[in-house]
């Protein structure tokens, strides 16, 4: 330890270290953005620390879908708005974030939460296919619309649940026109997604 470090430097040395452990956060942006903090209004940073309690403390997965929310069940499977005969299954909840955004689709959804990857030992029992299942068995649903991500393993994934569904009477239909291979629905524009949906195929 630098011995001529002053008191204070060490909290930021510790601030500085914790954001540098987020995804997109390199060390320079973590030192810009904890000097940043340490100017900002002391009601400023009472706000982030407590919204970052906060997001662990109230935010729960829906027992149903498996989208984070306050409530559970979540505003989308407790709503009478919603289609509920289209199920559109993602990787993540911010899959559903970029859908939304759109307005398009008025279906229900289903997180997967991750892809079935053998590289990295995530098999389909890791992921929560066995919820999505249970979830078809009472007929209500006639399309399942697969929206894991278009790269090699959402289209693994998609290919696996597909053969699971389809034996059931369910239309299985892609989402994937449109969206270049090897990226993630998360960062696709409304446009391309949109078209993405609306163009959707029978998988
Ligand atoms: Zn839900």
């Amino acid at each position: 330890m630098n011995q001529n470090l002053i008191p204070a430097a060490e909290a930021i040395n510790k601030l500085i270290q914790e954001l540098n452990r987020l995804p997109g956060i390199g060390p320079k942006s973590a030192q810009r953005l904890a000097y940043h903090l340490l100017r900002a209004p002391g009601e400023q940073t009472k706000l982030l620390a407590e919204a970052i309690i906060s997001l662990k403390k109230k935010v729960v997965l829906c027992s149903t879908c498996f989208n984070v929310t306050e409530s559970d069940p979540c505003p989308t499977c407790r709503s009478d708005e919603r289609d509920r005969s289209k199920i559109c299954i993602v990787e993540q909840p911010q899959d559903i974030l970029a859908l939304e955004h759109t307005g398009i689709y008025k279906g229900l959804y289903h997180v997967l939460h991750g892809a079935i990857t053998p590289t990295e030992g995530i098999g389909a029992d890791d992921i929560k296919i066995k919820e999505l299942l249970s979830r078809l068995q009472d007929g209500s649903v006639n399309e399942a619309i697969l929206g894991t991500n278009p790269n090699l393993e959402g289209e693994q994934t998609a290919m696996y649940l597909s053969r699971l569904i389809s034996p059931l009477g369910i239309r299985v239909t892609r989402l994937a026109r449109g969206l270049p291979f090897g990226t993630e629905l998360e960062y696709a524009d409304d446009v391309t997604l949109t078209r993405a949906i609306e163009g959707r195929q029978e998988f």
